[in-house]
């Protein structure tokens, strides 16, 4: 297990902004989890874990602790069972692609979010109607406080809209996973299907700027004008009450809005972009702005999707 000390962290993370981890492991298992865990205890130090850091902001001063990468973990495929075991740090794209080669049908339409398994597990991440939670059998996940690694059926990963169990028990980080997926015949088919969903999601914005996704959830809307005004302006319904939240950015006027190096994306106003250069403080601002403006003009409160770290506050 090796520890590195005074790391930069804005390099791990597809915002490219923040300060450094005071300590750095890249960890592959439950067993380096715990020893790293023994090891902040020995030295007081708080202790976050991540993986594919393209759902973070981390603060300009970094992170007073021991900052663990989690990478890897292997991938075995049972065709026979059309199941497949995941370590939690491998990166979901990689998923997605062996189970499209296997023939498995379930997570096709998952091509192209970035980041990892463990991550995505965590925030149910989803795109074109599907939900990675809706192909998961189980979850292992590892106790922080008693180092014990502990099974999770899928009803108990309490998956809903970018939800799950994992996100209000930060203390469980999660080491590995079991998908039941369909069987096909034809994997060219679900190989299609994904090259597809990249095109469109090409198509529809940017893929390759600096930003964490989108910034905040799509939030429930009670207001009945302003389903009726998105459906005026879009032509499409609102789905389970919920309007896209860079739809109301865009409402209150703040598409391509600008604090220093940090920007409203013009393809996308859900999407804070680094510009480049720009500092956590600037996205921060920027976010505060919008939740501001979205909730003075539109009646609305938003809530961050991307988890912000070493502010201070609780993520
Ligand atoms: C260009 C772009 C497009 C995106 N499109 C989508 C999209 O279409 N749909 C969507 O849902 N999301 C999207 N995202 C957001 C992001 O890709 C997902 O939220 C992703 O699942 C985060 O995984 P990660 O490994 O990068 O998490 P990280 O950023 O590393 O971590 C995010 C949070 O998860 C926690 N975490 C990470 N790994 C674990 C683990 N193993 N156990 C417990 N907690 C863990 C961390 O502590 C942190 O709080 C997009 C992001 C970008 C940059």
């Amino acid at each position: 297990m090796t520890f590195k000390s005074n790391i930069p962290l804005a390099q791990y993370t597809t915002f490219r902004i923040g300060g450094t981890a005071r300590l750095f492991a890249d960890v592959g298992n439950a067993m380096e989890l715990a020893e790293c865990y023994e090891r902040a205890q020995k030295d007081d130090l708080p202790v976050f874990v991540f993986s594919g850091g393209s759902n973070i902001v981390f603060s300009d001063q970094g992170f007073p602790g021991l900052v663990i990468r989690l990478t890897d973990g292997g991938l075995q495929i049972d065709e026979k069972r059309s199941r497949i075991s995941v370590g939690a740090g491998i990166p979901l794209g990689v998923l997605v692609e062996r189970a499209n080669k296997a023939g498995l049908s379930g997570l096709e339409n998952l091509a192209g979010i970035p980041g990892s398994v463990g991550g995505a597990i965590r925030g149910n991440a989803g795109a074109f109607g599907v939900e990675i939670g809706d192909s998961v059998f189980s979850v292992k996940a590892f106790h922080s406080e008693s180092g014990m690694v502990r099974e999770f059926s899928k009803k108990e990963c309490d998956f809903s809209y970018r939800h799950s169990f994992f996100k209000t028990h930060p203390k469980y980080i999660i080491v590995s996973a079991e998908f039941r997926l369909t069987p096909t015949t034809h994997p060219d088919r679900l190989l299609e299907a994904s090259r597809e969903i990249v095109a469109l999601r090409e198509a529809k914005h940017p893929q390759e700027v600096f930003c964490a996704g989108s910034f905040f959830m799509n939030p429930v809307v009670e207001n009945p004008k302003l389903h009726e005004e998105f459906q005026k302006d879009t032509g499409k319904e609102s789905k389970n009450k919920r309007l896209p939240a860079g739809w109301l950015i865009d409402h209150v006027g703040l598409r391509g809005k600008m604090i220093g190096h940090a920007k409203v994306s013009e393809a996308h106003p859900n999407y804070l972009i680094n510009t480049g250069g720009a500092t956590a403080e600037e996205v921060l601002t920027l976010a505060s702005i919008v939740k501001q403006r979205v909730r003075d003009e539109a009646g609305v409160m938003l809530a961050a999707e991307v988890q912000l770290i070493g502010f201070g506050a609780p993520h």
